[in-house]
């Protein structure tokens, strides 16, 4: 089993729950002997699992502080005590759950406070004690596989949700982010552009006469065209430069850190880059493809999602259209 987890106790505490995880499949296996040294481990290694000692200082708030962290919530914490170890005080780090009188917490009290803090699951076991019919062991043994299924079962999620979240934001035919995640990224890099006060430029990009291309030689060669036309889009951008398809053979990019004269120039270059180098689309057929341009710089008046920009480089398209094609309109 490719798991790893994580042994935060005392040294009789990690020494018997070691000898206890040597006879299930191989895990990577860390220990710490307290919580100071317990938390960097977590947040560099994330381990699957984390068996912790509950009479630990702090064990439980370590348990509230891991759940209410997204990015490790999914950690499946496991707080034990051995009930045999002669320094075992039944002490649990959660005392507002224990009344004034009750000098000592019950058992029931410890579990209660232990799930609460965020904790999967709590056991008291005497793990010292001779346990001839290996029954403590088995139940710690069988509760670690529970939470390894869990964490199993959570990490597929992610991966799932991490593929389909690309596939929602990509579009086949280019492999371009498309204009799902154009709408998504604008509102946020207008927003980074205001924080550290640095500018903002948008280009709308459409390709002359595309239509023509199709009705000639079909939709196919349409097809490979705007492939070609993505690639060399992204070859000729600086890296912090993002194009995405925002529909048909109409094409926007974010630029940033470009202001209205660097974006002009920008594109200028990109529709001379286009319309200088002919598309092959196969042994046979070279094709002349031209596109306009509508640029435009984020103004300190502009909207937050990015609506009143997007429309200024859109009417700059519309008019480079106007004017005659293949070329450029900026601010
Ligand atoms: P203009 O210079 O005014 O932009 O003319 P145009 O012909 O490029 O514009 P028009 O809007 O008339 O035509 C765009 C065409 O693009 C029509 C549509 O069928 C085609 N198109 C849109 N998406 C795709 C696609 O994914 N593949 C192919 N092959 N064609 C597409
Ligand atoms: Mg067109
Ligand atoms: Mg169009």
């Amino acid at each position: 089993m490719d798991a790893s987890i994580l042994l935060v106790g005392s040294d009789v505490f990690r020494l018997a729950l070691l000898r206890l995880l040597s006879e299930l499949n191989p895990f990577s296996i860390e220990v710490a002997p307290n919580l100071q040294e317990a938390l960097p481990l977590i947040q560099a290694q994330q381990p699957d699992l984390l068996l912790i000692q509950a009479s630990q200082q702090g064990s439980l708030s370590l348990c509230e502080q891991i759940k209410s962290q997204n990015r490790l919530a999914w950690i499946y914490c496991f707080v034990l005590e051995d009930t045999a170890n002669p320094a075992f005080q039944p002490r649990i780090d959660c005392s507002e759950l224990v009344s004034e009188n009750a000098i000592v917490p019950s058992v029931r009290q410890r579990h209660a406070a232990a799930l609460a803090a965020g904790a999967d699951a709590f056991l008291e076991v005497p793990l010292l004690e001779t346990d001839p019919q290996g029954e403590w062991r088995a139940l710690i043994r069988a509760q670690i596989q529970a939470g390894l299924r869990q964490v199993r079962t959570y990490r597929e999620l992610i991966r799932t949700n991490d593929l389909l979240s690309a596939i929602a934001l990509l579009d086949p035919l280019t492999e371009l982010n498309n204009r799902r995640a154009f709408e998504w990224e604008l509102p946020r890099q207008i927003q980074n552009a205001r924080q550290r006060e640095g500018l903002i430029s948008l280009m709308m990009l459409d390709v002359d006469h595309f239509k023509f291309i199709n009705d000639t030689y079909g939709h196919l060669v349409g097809d490979r065209a705007l492939k070609v036309l993505a690639a060399r889009l992204r070859h000729n951008l600086r890296f912090y430069d993002t194009p995405f398809r925002y529909g048909g053979e109409e094409f926007v990019l974010i630029l940033n850190e470009t202001g209205e004269q660097e974006v002009g120039m920008i594109a200028n270059r990109l529709c001379q880059i286009i319309s200088a180098q002919p598309f092959t689309i196969d042994e046979t057929l070279n094709l002349k493809i031209t596109v306009s341009i509508g640029a435009a710089t984020l103004q300190p008046e502009d909207d937050p999602k990015g609506i009143s920009l997007l429309q200024r480089a859109d009417d700059r398209l519309l008019k480079a259209k106007s004017q005659g094609r293949n070329q450029v309109v900026s601010g």
